[in-house]
């Protein structure tokens, strides 16, 4: 029988193919080793998972040499880099491979606009509990997240990749009577998009879970939604600490977390590990588009290509609303994450402006300085 070499590999399991070979053969040939982020760590350092023999071993590496000030060229879990064993001394990240996927929020943190919450992953399983209501808006939001993975500047310059399929994992079935309805309303909100209700507690569905969740698999959702426990109960193992109560505490939660790179017990592929998200900004707007898909289609029977949507005649779209066939709540909801959207660009844009003008401004100042002639 044939084995393919990326089958004999022990990073297989980790997501590891051909094509990383391909793409590290310069690096393996210059004696560096593969490996993937399962951690990173304060003081420019992170654990990363290594080939060993038949088996796999973590290092401890520095990241000083590919830092960047830029938070999304920032090593992420789920990171495959080319490590420099060192051996003797400390081991050193040397290069950063592009990214295949990305999931990047906004923030509205101080020092960037831009976090990114996983990279190179498969799946996008967004976890939300039916013990609370559930809100359909916020899943929209994770959707358009999601179907933004496969593009943006988050993916350090590699070939553009589709987006990580999306899932959406409604929690805690055992707590509810009424999943199925549930599951209903969130599949009219999500084409195309597989919908699974799921139990860690009684073991209800987490067959389904794992078929879906071959490669690697970000978990999002709010915290309290029961990524921990899923995480767990997929990994065979306690890896992660369950919330003993039931409200949403972010605190502490990584604190006790030693990767967050965890393989799903029976070679069943690999959990990529985020923290729980009270927030979803966008950024970037090219998923909007596929988590709205219907709404993008019906505008295309508008009569007028630049249709407002408003009172224009032969406006596909009103006409959708006023038959029902598109709910007022998800055409709001869409209208919403566009405005959002096209903010979060001017934003960007403003900011990009401001940072070109101030290099400008020290460049010709620095030149000025020194006498000579203003070039740029
Ligand atoms: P995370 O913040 O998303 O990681 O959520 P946790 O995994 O910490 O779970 C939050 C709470 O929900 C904890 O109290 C869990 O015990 C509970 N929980 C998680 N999954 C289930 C489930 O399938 N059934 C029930 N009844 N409770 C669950
Ligand atoms: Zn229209």
């Amino acid at each position: 029988m044939y084995l393919s070499t990326s089958a004999a590999h022990p990073l297989t399991g980790y997501g590891w193919d051909d094509d990383w070979a391909a793409d590290f053969s310069p690096y393996t040939d210059a004696g560096l080793l593969p490996g993937r982020v399962a951690r990173v760590d304060r003081g420019l350092l992170c654990s990363v998972l290594v080939a060993d023999g038949d088996g796999t071993r973590m290092l401890r590496a520095e990241i000083a040499d590919v830092s960047s000030p830029d938070p999304m060229r920032f090593v992420c879990t789920g990171d495959w880099v080319a490590v420099d064993p060192a051996p003797g001394g400390r081991p050193a990240v040397r290069v950063l491979m592009p990214r295949r996927t990305a999931l990047v929020r906004s923030t509205n943190s101080k020092r960037s606009e831009a976090q990114v919450l996983a990279v190179n992953m498969d799946q996008i399983a967004i976890c939300v509990s039916l013990a609370t209501e559930v809100d359909l808006g916020r899943i929209e939001r994770f959707l358009a997240l999601a179907a933004s993975s496969g593009s943006g500047d988050a993916l350090l310059g590699g070939t553009a990749r589709p987006p990580a399929e999306p899932l959406v994992v409604l929690t805690k079935a055992d707590l509810v009577t009424d999943a199925d309805h549930i599951r209903a309303d969130v599949e009219g909100i999500a084409p195309g998009v597989t919908v699974l209700v799921v139990s860690a507690e009684t073991g209800e569905g987490m067959d389904v879970l794992r078929a879906c969740t071959p490669g690697s698999t970000a978990l999002i959702g709010q915290s309290g939604a029961g990524k921990s426990t899923l995480t767990n109960a997929l990994a065979g193992a306690d890896v992660m600490s369950v919330q003993q109560t039931r409200s949403g505490d972010e605190k502490g939660r990584h604190t006790t977390t030693a990767r967050e790179l965890i393989p799903i017990s029976d070679g069943g592929g690999v959990l990529i590990d985020t923290p729980g998200l009270r927030e979803v900004g966008l950024y970037g707007g090219e998923g909007l588009a596929q988590a709205f898909a219907e709404i993008e289609e019906l505008a295309e029977g508008c009569r007028f290509h630049d249709c407002g949507h408003h009172t224009e005649p032969g406006c596909a779209v009103q006409a959708a609303l006023a038959d029902g066939t598109l709910s007022h709540r998800r055409w709001e909801s869409y209208v919403k994450l566009q405005r959002e959207n096209e903010w979060i660009a001017s934003r960007t844009d403003a900011r990009l402006a401001a940072e070109r003008l101030k290099k400008w401004k020290s460049i010709t100042k620095s030149v000025r300085a020194m006498g000579g002639p203003v070039k740029y």
